[in-house]
């Protein structure tokens, strides 16, 4: 997807506390897929031209406006007409025709219509609700309903039928009523506030996980999320002393909570949600004769038992031992490229690098789990780890695949759906009954010991997502460039942990990257700057006041 042009970035969001989060802008009549206007108008006109001489399709009901939806895409954002016909919400094919640069025939011999979408074909039946989508059959909500000279499509038709052909990313979201084209990341926020006696908790919802800061600025605190824009439904204030406000904020991708009168200091903290989704919970907490609660929701009076528990957030300050672990080694030689690049050596030299600047210029203590090419065991890099009481564990590696094209580097949480609910528990701090994990297709055996990784899911997952997000800035990813998988050198880590897998050494582009200085220098670079958002967050999200 090539991006031109960012008046994304410029354009304000209206986030507010109702259903429709932006703001209608005037449209601007520039086809997402670029071709020229006039070419796309004449085709248009031959449309309605055609649309104009038959009359012959069945009648419907009237049709009447529904609320527009938003197209939001790097060339900015446009509102789409949307109409309701029997209960159905519609567009117009002319307007789809306009934003996706599609061809529209009407065949009035076979009460048809065919859609051309980059030399591939829908063909739409009037009074049939299937379709033929490139020669398969998909189903859609309603049929085809003429309108004057426009013919209406079910809403539906978008992701259906046209997505399938474009070959990149469209995504319609109903209940927001926005369109997302192309690499646009406009993660969907539901936020609510929940008053618990000396403190208000404001819990946002963030689908899917987007690495974000909360910091104070002096009767605020920011949230900047690194997204293009949010799609964000914000509550109402409920507790007003602590809270006066939740509201966007200046730039597009943040969110500004007013503090109240009573406010003393705020912590924040972030749980794994639903399906990839990561819920950020922010309290707010007025001054007390008491000392704050830190252990967990469960000794605020008043509080619910439900009331998910806060991790805790140490070191005071920051960071002061990183574990820098490089992958393989020794007669371990990890992925080979098709020149023979071996992984140990890539991961290695990078290995050596990142300590060198996390030492300059984060001023912490980096130890390697290898300084050479030796055979270290998976258990003994993370037991290196918990031995030095390091506060990170980042594990490099570099992929392998069957398909040499695959490509684009890749930030690994540790999954705990492999080792079912007694691994949940221990998340929660639970960590008597641990279990015994034994087989599967994965080849893990875990005993209890090995479980430290549980407690620090969330905060991994943080770490994730901010490295991934420096790398995105700076080399290629992969489609799906952050995942949970039950990696057994996280295991066991009893501290935040993640392996980045830095490209595919398989990709005879991505092993000429991974061996060269400028390529591990920018992967070092991104590590240090995903390392320092991680740290900047967790120092932030400690009560104010106690700042180093
Ligand atoms: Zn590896």
């Amino acid at each position: 997807m090539d991006c031109q042009g960012s008046t994304i970035h410029t354009a304000r969001p209206a986030l507010s506390g109702n259903r429709r989060p932006y703001a209608r802008s005037p449209v601007k009549a520039t086809g997402y897929y670029g071709r020229t206007l006039s070419a796309r108008r004449l085709c248009i006109a031959a449309v309605c031209a055609l649309l104009a001489i038959l009359s012959g399709a069945p009648a419907a009901q009237a049709p009447a406006a529904a609320p527009p939806y938003t197209v939001l895409s790097r060339e900015g954002r446009r509102p789409l007409a949307a109409r309701m016909v029997s209960g159905q919400e519609m567009f117009a094919l002319e307007d789809l025709a306009r934003l996706f640069d599609l061809s529209v025939r009407e065949d009035a011999a076979a009460g048809g219509l065919t859609v051309t979408v980059r030399n591939q074909i829908i063909v739409l039946s009037a009074g049939q609700s299937l379709a033929s989508v490139g020669g398969r059959l998909i189903s859609l909500p309603s049929a085809p309903v003429r309108d004057g000279r426009t013919w209406l499509v079910p809403v539906d038709f978008v992701p259906r039928a046209l997505a399938p052909l474009l070959g990149s990313r469209v995504e319609l979201r109903k209940p927001s009523r926005l369109l997302l084209l192309g690499d646009i990341r406009a993660p969907h926020i539901a936020g609510r506030i929940e008053p618990m006696g000396s403190l208000a908790r404001l819990t946002l919802e963030v689908a899917p996980a987007t690495a974000h800061t909360v910091s104070q600025d002096g009767q605020r605190l920011i949230v900047r999320f690194e997204a293009d824009m949010l799609d964000a439904v914000l509550p109402g204030t409920t507790a007003p002393e602590l809270i006066q406000g939740v509201r966007a904020g200046d730039g597009p991708a943040t969110i500004t909570i007013d503090l109240g009168p009573r406010f003393a200091s705020f912590r924040t903290s972030d749980q794994p949600g639903d399906r990839g989704s990561v819920r950020i919970v922010i309290d707010v907490l007025a001054p007390s004769t008491e000392p704050p609660p830190q252990q967990g929701l469960s000794s605020i009076p008043g509080s619910s038992q439900e009331a998910p528990p806060l991790f805790e957030v140490a070191p005071v300050g920051g960071l002061r031992t990183v574990v820098v672990d490089a992958g393989h080694g020794g007669s371990e030689e990890g992925a080979k490229g098709p020149e023979g690049t071996l992984e140990k050596n890539v991961t290695l030299s990078v290995a050596r690098r990142l300590k060198a600047a996390l030492e300059a210029r984060l001023g912490v203590r980096v130890i390697l789990t290898r300084d050479g090419d030796a055979t270290v065991g998976l258990d003994e890099r993370a037991a290196l780890g918990n031995n030095n009481k390091a506060d990170l564990f980042v594990s490099l590696h570099a992929n392998a695949s069957m398909r040499p094209a695959t490509s684009g580097a890749e930030v690994f949480f540790l999954s705990l759906e492999e080792y079912g609910d007694a691994a949940q528990r221990a998340a929660h701090g639970d960590s008597e009954s641990l279990p015994v994990f034994g087989g599967g297709t994965r080849d893990i055996e875990l005993i209890p010991w090995e479980m430290a990784q549980a407690r620090y899911i969330q905060e991994s997952a943080a770490l994730a997502q901010a490295v991934e997000a420096s790398l995105r800035e700076r080399v290629p990813v992969s489609p799906r460039a952050i995942q949970q998988a039950p990696f057994r050198v996280l295991v066991g880590a009893n501290m935040p942990a993640v392996l980045v897998e830095m490209g595919f050494l398989t990709n005879p582009d991505q092993e000429k990257q991974l061996r060269s200085d400028d390529f591990q220098n920018i992967v070092v670079q991104a590590v240090v700057e995903g390392i320092t958002r991680f740290r900047d967050a967790r120092i932030a999200a400690r009560p104010a006041g106690t700042a180093r």
